[in-house]
């Protein structure tokens, strides 16, 4: 794992982001020179005296493939340290494995269907309490937080209505209270947004999105600063075996090369697909944080370098009908749950990516049963123009 800052010219300037993607965790392979880190398709490794070994013991454990992938995450995020999992919940599993029955955590009541799904039905179980608050407004986590409460979990953009939370407000209330403070960076991406640098504890991702770029892959991050948390996760990490394997490490490792060229076309056709859709005169409303009346908009201007590619809409017909006839009707668009890849998706998160949350607290967190979810890929951006024009009608 890295443990020192990645620089290249002597400290003086800070590497940039697009040289650090490209860079970031690359070493040419020792054995023959090969640019690429190998797939170390391999369980085991052998040694040639009890106990002599080149830090490679069992795959489990260690693989090369893994730890130029954890490194090139540490690196982009601006982090110390990089851990890979064999999912994004498989990364939030181990996080709540940090903590013990009787410990609280404050998170966001927008959030991934799945880690609502992990936390109340897998884990609350344990004895771990989770209490769910809008977490655009830091007084709403300052009202709950008490001595019990370990930590914070929130997610910004949300998944799928992109409010914003302040990071480096609510890292100093966590800070206060001795909580650490996880956010879920899927949907900014290191591209847009680092939340080590504003304070958080730990960075969480899907590697399946953005990272990984192509929707080929299932795969889960955690980056952090602090040496005794890397500790504990990296113990979780190998005690409870949700690895990835080296063929996919290789995959994310991939897609890592052309995140920040993929995000610049994703970031500009979302603002042009956001401005069109919201000039639409069937559409309702248009969820998207780069719009300047958004109420988070002076937020995600302070902590993103852009506005990323997620929308999400609603029609005038608010009805279920309505939104199932363009649900069907794009061609550009598939209809399909996941985002992130480089082709454009479109997804009806009441039943699919947000099914697993009771209607009642979906309508109460303003998650409306037509609502329309869109990951705007990196074709052009007339042509899905195009698409949603007749699919609109
Ligand atoms: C997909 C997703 C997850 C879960 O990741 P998997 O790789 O599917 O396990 C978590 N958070 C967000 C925001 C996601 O979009």
């Amino acid at each position: 794992m890295q443990e020192t800052p990645f620089q290249l010219f002597n400290n003086e300037q800070p590497m940039k982001l697009a040289t650090k993607i490209i860079h970031a965790g690359a070493e040419p392979d020792p054995s023959t020179g090969a640019i690429m880190t190998p797939i170390y398709q391999t369980s085991t490794y052998v040694q040639a005296a009890p106990g002599q070994h080149k830090g490679y013991e069992y795959a489990r454990s260690q693989n090369p493939t893994r730890k130029a992938l954890e490194d090139a995450l540490a690196i982009i995020e601006n982090g110390k340290y990089g851990l890979a999992f064999s999912s994004g919940v498989a990364a939030t599993d181990a996080v709540i494995k940090l903590l013990s029955p009787g410990d609280e955590v404050i998170a966001a009541n927008d959030m991934y269907g799945g880690t609502y799904r992990l936390f109340t039905k897998v884990f609350e179980k344990f004895g771990i309490k989770f209490i769910f608050v809008d977490t655009t407004k830091t007084s709403n986590i300052e009202a709950v937080i008490t001595s019990n409460t370990k930590l914070i979990w929130i997610e910004t953009p949300t998944n799928p209505l992109m409010n914003i939370s302040d990071i480096s407000a609510i890292a100093t209330v966590a800070k206060k209270a001795g909580a650490l403070l996880c956010v879920d960076n899927t949907f900014a991406s290191p591209y847009l947004q680092n939340p080590l640098d504003q304070g958080a504890d730990i960075v969480m991702h899907s590697a399946t999105k953005y990272l990984g770029g192509h929707s080929d892959v299932i795969q889960g991050a955690l980056v952090i600063n602090d040496g005794s948390l890397k500790d504990q996760l990296h113990f979780i990490q190998k005690s409870c075996g949700a690895v990835p394997g080296p063929m996919d490490c290789f995959l994310v490792l991939r897609g890592i090369k052309t995140l920040h060229v993929r995000m610049q076309r994703h970031c500009e056709n979302g603002a042009v697909i956001a401005h069109y859709l919201r000039s639409h005169p069937k559409v309702q409303k248009v969820y998207w944080p780069g719009f300047e009346d958004n109420a988070g908009f002076a937020i995600a201007k302070k902590q993103m370098r852009d506005f990323g590619g997620m929308i999400s809409f609603t029609l005038k017909d608010e009805s279920i009908e309505a939104a199932n006839k363009v649900l069907s009707s794009t061609k550009l668009f598939s209809l399909a749950e996941s985002l992130g890849g480089v082709e454009s998706l479109i997804n009806h998160p009441a039943s699919m990516t947000h099914a697993s949350i009771p209607r009642e607290e979906r309508i109460k967190n303003g998650l409306a049963d037509g609502l329309m979810r869109l990951s705007v890929g990196i074709e052009d951006a007339n042509d899905l123009i195009e698409d949603l024009k007749q699919a609109i009608g």
